[in-house]
């Protein structure tokens, strides 16, 4: 499906800052969305219903997945999550950007059905980072943590199927890198052209 608006993927293995980088770059582009996922997973702490996930029950969800509401959805550390069409379908058809923070499963769900849709994989700078990022977080529980460790091996051997890497090393590099993706997208021919199109009719390219 070929849409106006940039869809972008971001995975990483849980801690890596994924979240955090995402977060930072919608406070910076007002251009951008984020997509609500629906998750069986509990709440963490601050997490509000609606804002971070739309937490529903497992029975609710795979009503919603016979129901073919999920544009993708996967199993991830013994949780189920998902995209619903509803979350971005309006939006890109609107010719608005989105991003998804989905895990790899998803994220090549997504490629496949749009094609065009911009995945890209967030590298934690070491396996001792990031069990430390994990720990400093203090959102999970040390057998949570183990589990994302463990999924954290196969995670990263996914990343090859993305179109960008980007180590969050340093924080503030690390949000430049994914800015730099998000506008190299907005610099190409057909959406310069359907952007600017005044310039394009001035300089007589229709
Ligand atoms: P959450 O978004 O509520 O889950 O909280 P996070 O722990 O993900 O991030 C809290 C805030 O700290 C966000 O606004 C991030 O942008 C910011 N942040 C996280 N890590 C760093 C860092 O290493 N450097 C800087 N400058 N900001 C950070
Ligand atoms: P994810 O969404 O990938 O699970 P988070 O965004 O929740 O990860 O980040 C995990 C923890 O690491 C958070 O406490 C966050 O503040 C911290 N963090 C993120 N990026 C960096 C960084 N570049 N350096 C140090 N700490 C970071
Ligand atoms: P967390 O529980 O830490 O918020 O997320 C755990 C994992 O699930 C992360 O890898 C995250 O990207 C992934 N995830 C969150 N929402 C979705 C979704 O809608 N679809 C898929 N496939 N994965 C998701």
């Amino acid at each position: 499906m070929e849409t106006p608006g940039n869809l972008f993927c971001v995975a990483a293995p849980s801690g890596t800052g994924k979240s955090s980088l995402v977060k930072a770059l919608l406070e910076l582009d007002s251009r951008l969305a984020v997509s609500v996922s629906h998750t069986t997973r509990k709440p963490r702490g601050q997490e509000v219903d609606g804002r971070e996930y739309h937490f529903i029950t497992e029975p609710e969800f795979r009503a919603m997945v016979a129901h073919g509401d999920f544009f993708e959805h996967a199993e991830v550390h013994g949780n189920l999550y998902g995209t619903s069409r509803k979350a971005i379908e309006a939006r890109l058809t609107d010719g608005q950007d989105v991003v998804l923070e989905i895990d790899w499963q998803g994220a090549l769900q997504i490629k496949r059905l749009f094609p065009h849709a911009v995945l890209i994989f967030i590298l934690p700078p070491s396996w001792g980072e990031l069990m430390q990022r994990l720990d400093r977080r203090g959102e999970d529980t040390p057998e949570v943590i183990a589990t994302r460790m463990a999924n954290a091996r196969t995670e990263v051997a996914q990343a090859r199927h993305f179109d960008f890497v980007i180590i969050n090393s340093l924080f503030e590099t690390a949000l430049f890198d994914l800015k730099t993706v998000v506008h190299s997208q907005r610099l190409k021919y057909a959406a310069q052209q359907r952007n600017r199109s005044q310039v394009f009719a001035a300089l007589g390219l229709a």
